[in-house]
C-alpha cells in the first residue's frame, strides 16, 4: 500500500511539475529613455509579459527601503497609458496617487507607458541616477517576478549599477531586488578592486577630479576588515559603491544588498577622501546588518505605506557602531580619533533631555512621522548600546567572545535569501 500511494503522489508531483512548466512565467522588462536630460523627464515603457488577468494593478513605492519616511514618488509620474501587442490601446484608471489600473482583457503581452519629472538633483546634461523606487512601477502582488531594463543614453553614457548585465540588458530575480539595485548613467570614472573572491566596482560621478587611488585604498581596508569579521567571501561575485560628489552640503547614504549610494560635497571630498569613509563604512556594514539580518517587517516589502520597525536602532545604530570600529581596526581612523569619536557620541546623548523620556525603539517606530517630540536619536543611542553590548559581552566572557559572535551568530543561523 505505501509502495502503491507513493507512487500515486510521485505521478500526482510530475503531472503539477509539468503543468507549472507549461505556464509561462509572468515577466517584467522596463526600457528606460532619457536621451533628452536635460528636458528634465524621462519615459519609461513597462512591458508585462505572459499576463493572464482581465485587470492588471500597478503601482509605484511610497517609500524605499532604507529612508523611512513617505515620499510619494508617484507625484512625478505623469502620462500614464497602456497599449497591447498591435498597439491597440488599454484604459487605464488612477485608483490612489500610487496605484494604476489597467484593463488588459486577459491579453498576455500590454505595455504601460509613463513619463518620469525628474529633479536636477538626480538629471543633468552628464548624469541621470536613478534609485529604483523613484523610477519602476510594480504589478501589484506580483513582486516577484524577475524584472529587467534596457537603456537609451545619450552618446558616451555609460552604466554604473549592480543589477546582473546580460549584454544591455540588466536583470534581478523579483522587484525587491531590482530596485534595490541603484543605477547611475552618465560619463562617471570607474575604478576597481579584487578582494575576498569578489569585485569591488566604485562608480564616481564628481564634479571635478579626485584622488582615486585613496578612495580605493579605503573602500578596499573597510571591505577587507568588514568581511574578515564575517569569516568568508561576502554573500555576492560584485559590490558596487555609487559616488555623487558634487555641490550638497553634507553627506547621505543608502544601503543596498550588493551596492550603496553615497553623496558627499566635492569640495570636502577634495580636501581629504577619507572624510567619505565613515559612511562608506557603515553602509557597507549595512550588507549584513539590515540587508541581511533584519527584523521581519523590513522584507519583503510593503511599499504602499509606513512600516515602522522598534529595532532601527540595532539596523542604523549598531551599523555605526560597527562601521566607526572598523575604521579604527584598518587604521583609517587612529585610535585617539575613534576615542574622541565615542566621546563625542556619548557627550551628544548625556546632552540630550529627551533620552529620560523617549527609548530607541519609541525613536525607532517614530522616525516615520517627524513631529516635533522628544527626540532621540537611534544612530546616536544605537551606537552607544552597541559598544555598551560588546563591552557586556567581552566582560561577562572574561574577553573569549565578542558581540562580533553574536552578530555573527544572527547572520548564520537567521539569514534567509541570497
Ligand atoms: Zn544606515
Amino acid at each position: 500500500m505505501a509502495r502503491r500511494l507513493a507512487g500515486i503522489f510521485a505521478l500526482l508531483l510530475l503531472a503539477t511539475a509539468t503543468a507549472q512548466d507549461q505556464i509561462p512565467r509572468l515577466a517584467v522588462s522596463y526600457a528606460v529613455d532619457a536621451s533628452a536630460p536635460e528636458s528634465g523627464k524621462i519615459r519609461v515603457a513597462m512591458t508585462i509579459r505572459n499576463n493572464v488577468q482581465d485587470e492588471v494593478k500597478v503601482a509605484i513605492p511610497a517609500w524605499a527601503p532604507g529612508a523611512y519616511r513617505i515620499v510619494k514618488y508617484g507625484r512625478s509620474v505623469w502620462n500614464v497609458e497602456a497599449s497591447g501587442r498591435d498597439g491597440n490601446k488599454l484604459e487605464v484608471m488612477s485608483i490612489d496617487d500610487q496605484t494604476w489600473r489597467v484593463k488588459a482583457g486577459g491579453i498576455d503581452r500590454l505595455t504601460i507607458r509613463y513619463e518620469l519629472s525628474v529633479d536636477k538633483s538626480r538629471m543633468d546634461k552628464d548624469h541621470l541616477f536613478i534609485a529604483g523606487p523613484d523610477t519602476y512601477l510594480y504589478i501589484v502582488d506580483r513582486k516577484d517576478v524577475p524584472c529587467s531594463v534596457g537603456f537609451t543614453l545619450p552618446e558616451g553614457w555609460r552604466v554604473g549599477t549592480g543589477l546582473d548585465a546580460d549584454g544591455p540588458v540588466y536583470k534581478a530575480r523579483d522587484y525587491d531586488t531590482f530596485i534595490d539595485c541603484p543605477t547611475e548613467l552618465g560619463k562617471f570614472e570607474l575604478l576597481s578592486f579584487e578582494a575576498d573572491g569578489a569585485t569591488f566596482d566604485i562608480v564616481i560621478h564628481a564634479k571635478g577630479p579626485l584622488d582615486g587611488e585613496k578612495i580605493v585604498d579605503m573602500c578596499r581596508r573597510i571591505v577587507v576588515t568588514q568581511n574578515r569579521m564575517f569569516g568568508g567571501p561576502p554573500p555576492f561575485k560584485r559590490y558596487v559603491f555609487l559616488y555623487h560628489f558634487k555641490d550638497q552640503t553634507g553627506g547621505r547614504g543608502l544601503e543596498h544588498l550588493n551596492s550603496t549610494d553615497i553623496s558627499m560635497p566635492y569640495a570636502a571630498m577634495k580636501f581629504d577622501p577619507l572624510l567619505a569613509a565613515s559612511v562608506t563604512s557603515h553602509e557597507y556594514f549595512h550588507l549584513w546588518n539590515v540587508k541581511r539580518i533584519r527584523p521581519a517587517e523590513l522584507g519583503p516589502f510593503d511599499y504602499s505605506g509606513i512600516v515602522r520597525s522598534k529595532a532601527l536602532w540595532m539596523c542604523e545604530g549598531v551599523t555605526s557602531y560597527y562601521g566607526d570600529r572598523t575604521l579604527a581596526h584598518c587604521g583609517i581612523w587612529k585610535e585617539q580619533q575613534y576615542l574622541d569619536h565615542l566621546a563625542g557620541e556619548i557627550e551628544t546623548l548625556q546632552n540630550n533631555p529627551d533620552r529620560k523620556v523617549t527609548s530607541v525603539e519609541k525613536a525607532s517606530q517614530n522616525v516615520w512621522d517627524r513631529k516635533d517630540y522628544p527626540r532621540v536619536d537611534y544612530y546616536n543611542k544605537g551606537e552607544l548600546l552597541g559598544l555598551l553590548i560588546d563591552l557586556k559581552v567581552r566582560t561577562a566572557t572574561g574577553g573569549s567572545k565578542t558581540f562580533d559572535d553574536v552578530v555573527r551568530r544572527l547572520y548564520e543561523q537567521y539569514v534567509v535569501g541570497p
